[in-house]
């Protein structure tokens, strides 16, 4: 049966598989392989990242757990409701995660955060798998490759619904994608992402699958 979820050895992108062994022989009690989607298997919003960072989820094995990136993310999924407990940057913190499924568009750590065109594509094939199991009222892109990873995962047109932070998109199969700016540190620092801004878009991600009126795509 394909997988909807790359194995933990995954073969399939060479450079992907060198840079993981370098990190496993340099750092052996880091996770060092691909990063499993985590949340709540039958969310109502996907949140779609682009890849597994170094000395986050890498060395952890959650997404978004051990870097800044996650501060942000988890910090705010907390205050719109989609998440519960404490965040202390570690898979054992007893963080919940409500109507939330976190996935990224590459599950290995690429070389300076930079997956190829081509290692997309190949990471792609469990995304979609994964993607098509489930109908989730919301999807909520961080950054434009996580948002065109998504879009070609689900067939949809880039050019009907291209990136741009805070934009809404009414997909045709029946779901609304959300897209934002990536959490990183490199965009707050440089002011590119503000809390604000990141509140914002989550916030009308999270009360978008609130809506009493709403029901699941057919
Ligand atoms: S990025 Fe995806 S497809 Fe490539 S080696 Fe890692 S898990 Fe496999």
């Amino acid at each position: 049966m394909p997988l909807t979820q790359p194995p933990r050895d995954c073969p399939l992108c060479p450079r992907l598989v060198a840079f993981r062994h370098e990190a496993q022989r340099l750092h052996p009690d880091w996770h060092n392989n691909p990063v499993p989607y985590w949340g709540d298997e039958a969310a109502a919003l996907i949140v779609i990242g682009l890849a597994p960072g170094m000395k986050g989820a890498n060395r952890t094995g959650r997404p978004f757990t051990g870097d800044y990136a996650g501060d942000l993310l988890y910090a705010t999924l907390k205050k719109v409701g989609l998440a519960t407990g404490e965040y202390r940057q570690t898979p054992s913190d007893g963080l919940e995660l409500h109507n939330t499924l976190i996935a990224n568009a590459v599950a290995c750590v690429p070389p300076e955060n930079k997956p190829t065109p081509a290692e997309q594509k190949t990471c792609r094939q469990f995304l979609t798998r994964r993607l098509g199991e489930q109908k989730p009222l919301a999807y909520l892109a961080l950054g434009r490759i996580a948002h065109d990873s998504l879009l070609t995962a689900l067939g949809e047109k880039k050019s009907a619904n291209p990136f741009a932070h805070g934009a809404e998109h009414a997909l045709s199969g029946g779901a609304r994608l959300f897209d934002s700016y990536h959490c990183s540190r490199y965009n707050t620092n440089t002011g590119v992402l503000t809390t604000e801004m990141f509140e914002d878009v989550v916030g009308r991600a999270a009360a978008y699958i609130s809506r009493p009126a709403l029901s699941l795509p057919s």
